[in-house]
């Protein structure tokens, strides 16, 4: 009997919306499920007090690519947000990310090169010529005083463990600049789509057939007879029943509260960096779309351990981890019909615009273009 559908897509994020559309585009038959009771994944967002709060974290669209930039802005109009969040550790304020104004800040630097002589005087004292993980990386690029000041504590609490037991590549991409610049990101393109990213996920899946309360896992056999392939974007190591074992990931909670004042900390996301605060960060939602109402909605961030019954946030990408998964990936290269994708199918902690890419790439594989 012929199938249905071209694809049935599990799971309504950005990797999932992305080839749903392209699918679509392409004259196939496309229907997208997702568990949850919202379409978006993890960039959906929920009105509260007419402002756009992101439900699974601050999602700040950033790219170098401009051919990934004219992509999303097809569908909705982005604004020129950019992101340039605060630190406050130990009853200071702080710019980020390090730059000539947390420097100003931390030592009263007021040149580059005076700037660059205290980095050095540090690196030299406590840097490592081998640094073997995120402590002695973090001392080996900016020293101790930002390492106690805005790394140490705050990397703790976001994992959950010493830093000297942590991998430095989560550290390796903290830019130090010597320029007055706060802006968090290097990329050439930055903003939020206007009206939030719910605009970006509806025009993305525009007369295609979706379905939401839906868990692909509780009538897998009736779904996969329903389309000659499947696009699955959950867990990796659910797909396959956990059989090479479980992949482990940190988790986050939220607390959201609305404020009747309009305006509580004057920035989008304000850092915790010290550990006599429990959470990592506010985000004060309103500032991403330069909000005017008359109340705010703020959300405080908590790290927290993961376990099947919470949110699978950030992968754990040591090497423990990705020995399990390349098993599975191994196992999901036999399945012909199945393509997987997406944060949590890819075991990767991707940004926006990686999760484009990587669904643009998996179309291009499909349709043989
Ligand atoms: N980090 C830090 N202090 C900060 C911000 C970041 O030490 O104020 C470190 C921390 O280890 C974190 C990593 O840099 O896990 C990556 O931070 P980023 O802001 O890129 O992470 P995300 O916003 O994706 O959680």
């Amino acid at each position: 009997m012929p199938s249905e559908l071209d694809f049935l897509i599990v799971g309504s994020g950005l990797y999932g919306a992305v080839f749903a559309h392209e699918a679509h585009k392409r004259g196939k038959r496309v229907k997208v499920i997702d568990k949850r009771s919202h379409l978006g994944g993890n960039i959906y967002c929920k009105e509260i007090e007419g402002i756009q709060v992101h439900q699974y974290g601050a999602h700040i669209f950033h790219t170098n690519d401009e051919t990934i930039w004219s992509y999303v802005n097809q569908f909705t109009k982005f604004n020129n947000y950019i992101n340039s969040p605060m630190a406050f550790s130990k009853g200071k304020l702080y710019n980020l990310p390090f730059n000539m104004n947390t420097f100003y800040q931390l030592w009263g630097v007021t040149t580059p090169q005076e700037a660059h002589n205290v980095l050095q005087e540090q690196i030299t004292k406590y840097g490592y010529a081998e640094p073997k993980n995120l402590e002695e990386q973090a001392l080996s690029l900016v020293g101790k005083d930002i390492y106690e000041t805005l790394i140490k504590e705050y990397t703790e609490k976001q994992w959950g463990k010493p830093a000297n037991q942590l991998p430095s590549f989560i550290i390796k991409r903290l830019p130090v600049r010597l320029r007055f610049d706060n802006n968090y990101f290097n990329d050439r393109f930055q903003g939020i789509p206007e009206g939030g990213y719910n605009c970006l996920i509806n025009a993305l899946l525009k007369d295609i057939a979706t379905e939401v309360g839906v868990d692909y896992f509780q009538n897998r056999n009736h779904f996969d007879q329903l389309a000659e392939q499947v696009v699955y974007t959950g867990k990796i190591d659910e797909f396959f029943d956990y059989e090479f074992g479980q992949l482990a990931y940190r988790s986050l909670r939220f607390e959201t509260e609305i404020l009747d004042i309009d305006n509580f900390q004057g920035n989008a996301v304000i850092n915790y960096n010290d550990k006599n605060t429990p959470f990592t960060r506010i985000i004060e939602h309103k500032h991403f779309e330069f909000g005017t109402q008359s109340k705010t909605v703020i959300t405080k961030e908590y790290p927290q351990n993961w376990d099947l019954a919470k949110e699978a946030y950030y992968p754990i990408n040591d090497e423990h981890n990705q020995a399990i998964y390349k098993k599975y990936q191994a196992k999901a290269d036999t399945l012909p019909n199945v393509i997987f994708g997406g944060r949590l199918a890819e075991y990767r902690y991707y940004d926006m615009h990686q999760i484009i890419a990587s669904a643009l790439k998996a179309v291009k594989i499909a349709f043989k273009e």
